[in-house]
């Protein structure tokens, strides 16, 4: 199918953009285009105006202080792979980046991107909330700051105005003590879209787990926080989550049962929820390898 016209603009600072998106009567910003392009080419979306952020200064760097690591909007999946900070830091997020797509979906889809389009199975998603993450919001009136956790709030409806543009994504630094992990299923084992998806990020203090955080993805209409599962690992010891053990499928068990997934072409409603006990065992035992002993 032929992409209907329209114009593009290719401002340099985030005011214009901003500007340029508030007069249109339908404007659409444009990161790397893998989303947004085909929704167009399918004829789910129609803008008379696309705003590129490709020329706005600092969107795409990533850099780090003593308490933080921040996420310019427009790092693509690719250099989220290659960050040394990243690696060094939230090794999960650099696993959830790898598993999009294709090597030419990862050059050129970005973080902001896959946050922005808010799909349930966006990969990016559940270990940003696993970490806490905080996004930060560009506007014709000013910058805010506001959690993940309440930037999405539908399948494809996140808490964005029609003007405003995702910056930059601030990630709280953790110890050693604290292991991340990313695990999704697909139908194949390239370029293929979660069937369901969990991310795990888990503090051991003493020998005893201080703090957990459980997200599963692609079982509700947005990755979704398992707040019962999380709180089911706080204060066990690091013997009662050994692999196999009952804590550890009790939490996975926890997930399955605060998801709330749909049947469509990739898997039912209740498939869906074994696939997320499972990988929520599945994470949570590799969160905890990553944990320095
Ligand atoms: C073949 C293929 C395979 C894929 N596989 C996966 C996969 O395995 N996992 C996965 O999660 N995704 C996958 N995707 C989806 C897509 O690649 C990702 O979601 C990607 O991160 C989108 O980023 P982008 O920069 O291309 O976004 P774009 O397409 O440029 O934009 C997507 C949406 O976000 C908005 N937007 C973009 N940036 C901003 C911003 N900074 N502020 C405000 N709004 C913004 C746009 O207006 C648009 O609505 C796949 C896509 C393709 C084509």
């Amino acid at each position: 199918m032929i992409i209907p016209d329209f114009k593009y603009h290719r401002p340099e600072t985030l005011d214009e953009a901003c500007r340029l998106l508030d007069e249109s009567p339908n404007g659409a910003a444009i990161a790397g285009g893998t989303d947004l392009l085909v929704e167009i080419k399918q004829g789910l979306r129609q803008h008379d105006d696309i705003v590129s952020l490709s020329k706005i200064d600092g969107l795409r760097n990533i850099t780090e202080d003593e308490e933080n690591i921040y996420i310019g909007a427009c790092v693509t999946h690719h250099e989220l792979t290659g960050s040394e900070i990243i690696q060094r830091n939230i090794p999960a997020l650099a696993d959830a980046a790898m598993a999009i797509g294709n090597r030419q979906v990862r050059n050129v889809g970005t973080i902001g991107g896959n946050l922005c389009t808010c799909a349930s199975c966006a990969d990016t998603g559940p270990v940003l909330l696993a970490y806490r993450a905080v996004t930060k919001i560009a506007g014709p009136n000013g910058t805010r700051q506001m959690p993940l956790s309440d930037f999405f709030i539908f399948h494809h409806k996140s808490i964005l105005e029609k003007s405003e543009l995702l910056t930059k994504i601030i990630i709280k630094k953790t110890g050693g003590n604290t292991g991340g992990s990313f695990i999704k299923f697909g139908l194949r084992q390239a370029v293929t879209i979660s069937v369901a998806s969990a991310a795990a990020r888990i503090t051991i203090e003493d020998g005893k787990c201080t703090d957990a955080c459980i997200v599963t993805g692609a079982v509700a209409p947005t990755p979704m926080i398992s707040p019962k599962a999380g709180k089911s690992l706080i204060g066990k010891s690091m013997d009662e989550l050994s692999e196999g053990s009952s804590a550890i499928d009790e939490a996975g068990q926890l997930a399955a049962d605060e998801s709330v997934p749909i049947d469509d072409i990739r898997g039912t409603a209740e498939y869906r929820k074994d696939i997320a006990k499972e990988l929520t065992i599945r994470a949570i035992i590799k969160a905890l390898e990553r944990i320095d002993n």
